[in-house]
């Protein structure tokens, strides 16, 4: 039994375990335009892993056969995966709910003009990262590239219709950076606000703060610092039992950009896959097996119930 297990043994006896598959999150690939030093997926401009048109299609064929509430597109940068708009299209003449997380930088690149009218037209909801100002890893001038494409994408994406409609949710997430948890969300989320309209008059629905994880490139960095072993115990200390029943991978499945199931992306991430009594990937015909598997834990779990943070637990509204 693993640290997080002894932890939550009290609250959870028998281990965590998931209920019906409501959201299915699909890693299109881990290319990205960016390379962020806390990014536990460590997507990059040079990753080649990206998710092909025949694992779409079984992708597709298994959303049928669960019937989720939602499919969340992840990445890397989804956008930059050659087949994202049919694809996207295709869940959506499915019936099904889409939402898209976006680092916003990639939607300004060249050949991207399209698509914030796109996602409008097909109703796809939208969680966007938003960079840290207070980042002291990020050099100026990086920091100030992205903030301007972040901006302008938030611009192009308000001119398209987002935030009008209350159905076109555009909710924005934050990384606090370095080892601080997140604050308050209604506190950070009324200044975010007031700052945001104030210097460019844009708008949004939700606004979420989360913890950095530890897999990945912040883990290598943490190292590096000999600052690993004090953010594990950070993390520890912080558990808060309350978050248990949020936790986002109770209710969801992950697949990788290879078709492989996973818990959550942190586990996709560390290449843990779904508890392998159960199916494990696409290929397998058992879908139904999914629903009430035990989850499979670690210590970075103590990540996603730390603090305040939010974005790794139940946002399916
Ligand atoms: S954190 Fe997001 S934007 Fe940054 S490299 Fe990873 S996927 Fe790309
Ligand atoms: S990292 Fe978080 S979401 Fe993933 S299995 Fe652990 S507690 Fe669940």
């Amino acid at each position: 039994m693993n640290s997080f297990e002894r932890s939550i043994a009290v609250y959870q006896p028998g281990g965590l375990h998931a209920g019906d598959v409501e959201v299915m999150q699909v890693n299109t690939g881990l290319l990205c335009d960016q390379a962020c030093r806390h990014c536990h997926l460590e997507c990059g401009p040079d990753r080649s892993e990206v998710m092909e048109w025949p694992v779409m299609e079984q992708v597709l064929g298994a959303a049928e056969a669960i019937g989720p509430r939602l499919v969340e597109i992840a990445g890397g940068a989804p956008e930059m995966n050659p087949h994202i708009r049919e694809f996207v299209s295709m869940l959506r003449d499915r019936g099904f709910a889409v939402r898209l997380r976006t680092n916003l930088t990639a939607m300004a690149e060249p050949g991207m003009d399209d698509l914030p009218a796109f996602l409008r037209e097909r109703g796809v909801k939208l969680v966007a990262s938003v960079p840290c100002h207070t980042d002291e890893n990020i050099c100026r001038l990086h920091m100030t590239r992205v903030l301007e494409k972040s901006i302008r994408s938030l611009q192009l994406l308000r001119k398209a219709g987002y935030t009008a409609d209350p159905e076109l949710q555009l909710n924005l997430v934050y990384n606090p950076g370095g080892t601080l948890f997140p604050g308050r969300q209604s506190t950070a989320q009324a200044a975010y606000r007031r700052e945001l309209y104030s210097q460019y008059r844009l708008t949004f629905t939700r606004r979420l703060s989360i913890t950095d994880m530890p897999p990945g490139r912040y883990r290598a960095r943490l190292r590096q610092e000999g600052r690993d072993v004090q953010y594990a115990h950070l993390l520890r200390k912080a558990f808060n039992p309350g978050s248990l029943d949020l936790l986002s991978c109770r209710h969801q499945v992950s697949i990788g950009w290879d078709g492989v199931f996973y818990d959550c992306d942190f586990n996709l991430a560390l290449n843990r896959t779904v508890d392998e009594s159960v199916t494990v990937c696409l290929d397998d015909a058992d879908l139904g097996s999914l629903s009430g598997r035990r989850i499979v834990t670690g210590d970075h779990c103590f990540g996603c119930t730390a603090g305040y943070g939010l974005s790794r637990r139940r946002t399916i509204d």
